[in-house]
């Protein structure tokens, strides 16, 4: 089952990485990165915006006028609104730390099953999974919870899975300048399942590799199965 706001480090020795890297004290651990321009609706755009949507509701079959759905246009779009917070963000804005370890540097750690819930560009509708970052540390460590961050202010947008994991990969490697870094991206897509295009609980893959793990096939290798071994817990 993946967990919510993190999971554990594992590094490629199999076993969890104790101490230090997983209790990074963190003092610039706020959300202030996740808020760098907060989106403002007037309140007359918001209005007309719940007139739109109550008339599509209401011309697809929704008795708008029951205690039950009086305020569903205002709450769909709300929940839409929070549901594409990440474009208030700036993953550049990301910190990471001095890597102190004396470990050897080529040490992979993987990071997941980071949950997320995004909306797809095509059809506005959600698609949902688990996220696995790996990394091969350079001079540079993140705090686990960032990662979390990061993949959700990647995930809280209208997006494809593609261009999700591919802007978590570059982010990542820009901000620790690590050896390598892979992106591995579960997902089912409501778009598809809900309308009977795809069989239920298909699933999508989408792997993404940067520095070392281009060249290395037994890094992606044993990436892959750390991850894959982590989404099987479920
Ligand atoms: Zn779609």
């Amino acid at each position: 089952m993946p967990k919510d706001g993190g999971g554990d480090v594992i590094d490629i020795r199999g076993g969890l990485i104790p101490g230090p890297l997983r209790q990074v004290t963190d003092p610039e651990e706020t959300t202030e990165w996740e808020q760098v321009s907060p989106r403002r609706i007037d309140a007359a755009d918001w209005e007309r915006f719940e007139r739109y949507v109550s008339e599509i509701f209401g011309a697809f079959g929704m008795d708008l006028d029951t205690p039950g759905t009086r305020e569903t246009p205002n709450r769909f779009l709300k929940a839409m609104f929070d549901a594409t917070s990440g474009y208030e963000g700036d993953e550049k804005l990301l910190t990471a730390f001095p890597n102190e370890s004396d470990e050897s540097e080529y040490n992979q750690i993987v990071e997941g099953g980071i949950s997320f819930y995004a909306l797809c560009e095509h059809h506005a509708l959600p698609f949902h999974g688990s996220a696995y970052l790996g990394y091969i540390p350079n001079e540079r460590i993140i705090g686990l919870s960032k990662l979390t961050r990061l993949v959700r202010l990647f995930a809280r947008r209208f997006t494809v899975q593609e261009w999700m994991g591919r802007s978590i990969a570059d982010a990542l490697f820009d901000l620790m300048e690590p050896h390598g870094v892979a992106v591995y991206l579960e997902a089912e897509h409501l778009c598809t399942q809900m309308r009977g295009v795809r069989e239920e609980h298909s699933r999508t893959v989408t792997t993404f590799w940067r520095g070392t793990y281009e060249e290395n096939a037994d890094l992606r290798r044993e990436f892959l199965d750390l991850a894959r071994s982590g989404t099987h817990k479920a």
